[in-house]
């Protein structure tokens, strides 16, 4: 038998279980889009994956790294070990029904505005149906299927990683939804998000302020340093904060303040040096309003490291595969999402991810594109980040909401929880099965794919977890 059949062969045994099992991996991911559940409370979201990864001969390890919600699937023996990411947590206050005008479903409720409703279940999908293939040849290797919650309060991988929960896999392939077919090349921003608490003291602000010492006085000191300390910033650096406690009654000097902020910058020492000036500018508001002031480190993640060997990997299977197809049905809904988006909201969406023009005069992508974001550094933070700085990784996207669908949008709810973004996950559950499979068949792959990790690390150095000692994660009580 000619190296070709037998490829033939392969793509049929992991595409083949994929298109059989449609129906079943729909159902999985509209009962996710359904839960809609938050960070470290996807209680119904990971036990459903869990089980159906269990059921299919994985051994589950629940509530690692200290999350009830985080687990690992395990499948196989011996090397290579693959690992796979997956997510399910959703986002608050995107609650919204399957309807192309803004209608949330519970007002205030959550919503799946980034699909990872559908990332956790292609992710899953893509593990089953590779590890069917090498049941079927008996081919030995491990598929380690990372169960990763809270991504978008950039947690999960984060306390994950700490913990080494990665450390046995030797490299780790993921997608994420989103309205094009390609690579996800660039890298992303490190992060910090920190909230400084000033405690002063009360008195009345009318008949005795000379009494009291306010903490939102602290406060506002400490937004004015750093308004002022952007001027010395380099330009891709990102600091934003809300006010989460600026004191009750005008007429009460508030005792306690507290201001939260996201530190985001291309390199994970420049998040460092800055967050050691946002310290020293906070000293300052204390000293100046006579108040104290505690941090409460909430979490932090690294730059993304995408690995060129695996990324190729993932492009090759992409575009064996290739784009999903949708039917008028799929297009006449894409276009009542596109009527919907504000005025020029397509082309600054576009034009943000760097993607090439043309695309704006397509609603839907129906092509697999080569990497547009190569070498370019996205505005926004991901944990995946921390798992790129631990293993080899890389992650692909599918075209699974029209093109320019605002992130994080009620459109994306929909989209996600539609056969859009349910044909778009098809297509990722067969790309991450095909690259499994090409990286259990080909270890020389992973040798090159770590080999350029290992390279990459020794040039900017090592991974230094970005939790202060002890952190616990931020589990809810229930
Ligand atoms: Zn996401
Ligand atoms: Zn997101």
């Amino acid at each position: 038998m000619t190296k070709f059949i037998e490829k033939v062969k392969v793509n049929n045994v992991v595409t083949g279980w994929v298109d059989d099992h449609a129906e079943e991996l729909i159902d999985w991911s509209t009962k996710i889009w359904n839960y809609a559940e938050l960070g470290l409370q996807e209680y119904q979201s990971s036990k459903l994956l869990a089980k159906k990864l269990e059921k299919e001969g994985f051994s589950i390890e629940m509530g690692v790294a200290g999350m009830p919600t985080a687990f690992v699937a395990t499948w196989g023996k011996g090397k290579p070990v693959i690992g796979i990411l997956g997510e399910y947590d959703a986002l608050p206050g995107l609650s919204q029904k399957l309807a192309a005008t803004k209608e949330p479903i519970i007002p205030e409720g959550s919503g799946h505005g980034c699909g990872h409703n559908i990332y956790g279940v292609a992710a899953a999908g893509g593990a089953i149906a590779a590890k069917k293939w090498m049941e079927k040849e008996g081919i030995p290797g491990t598929i380690k299927f990372y169960g990763c919650p809270a991504e978008e309060t950039l947690v999960g991988k984060v306390f994950m990683a700490r913990d080494h929960v990665f450390d046995d896999a030797d490299v780790s392939i993921t997608w994420h939804p989103n309205s094009l077919n390609s690579l996800w090349a660039s890298r992303s921003l490190a992060m910090n998000s920190v909230k400084f608490n000033f405690y002063g003291k009360s008195s009345h602000a009318a008949a005795n302020p000379e009494a009291g010492n306010s903490a939102l006085k602290a406060v506002q000191l400490m937004d004015i340093g750093v308004n002022f300390l952007r001027e010395h910033l380099i330009d891709p650096i990102r600091i934003h904060s809300t006010i989460t406690n600026g004191g009750g009654a005008p007429n009460v000097v508030p005792d306690k303040a507290q201001i939260w902020y996201y530190i985001r910058a291309p390199h994970r020492s420049e998040v460092v040096e800055t967050y050691e000036k946002l310290i020293n500018i906070a000293k300052g508001a204390a000293l100046m309003t006579g108040t104290d002031y505690t941090i409460d480190f909430i979490t932090g993640c690294y730059d993304m490291l995408p690995n060129k060997v695996l990324g190729q990997v993932l492009l090759n299977n992409l575009k064996k595969v290739g784009a999903p197809s949708f039917d008028e049905h799929d297009m006449k809904l894409a276009k009542e999402l596109t009527d919907s988006f504000d005025q020029g909201m397509k082309e600054v969406v576009v034009k943000t991810s760097g993607a090439p023009n043309n695309l704006l005069d397509k609603i839907m992508h129906d092509e697999v594109i080569e990497p547009y974001d190569e070498g370019k550094c996205m505005s926004g933070s991901t944990d995946v980040g921390d798992v790129s700085w631990n293993i080899p990784t890389a992650q692909f996207t599918t075209a699974c909401a029209p093109i320019g669908t605002p992130g994080h949008s009620w459109q994306n709810v929909v989209a996600v929880g539609s056969t859009i973004g349910q044909k778009g996950m098809i297509t990722a559950a067969k790309v991450i099965g095909l690259s499994v499979v090409e990286l259990i068949e080909n270890p020389s792959l992973v040798a090159q794919a770590q080999d350029e990790f290992k390279n990459e690390i020794k040039q900017k150095g090592g991974y230094v977890s970005p939790l202060p000692d002890g952190l616990k994660p931020p589990v809810p009580s229930i």
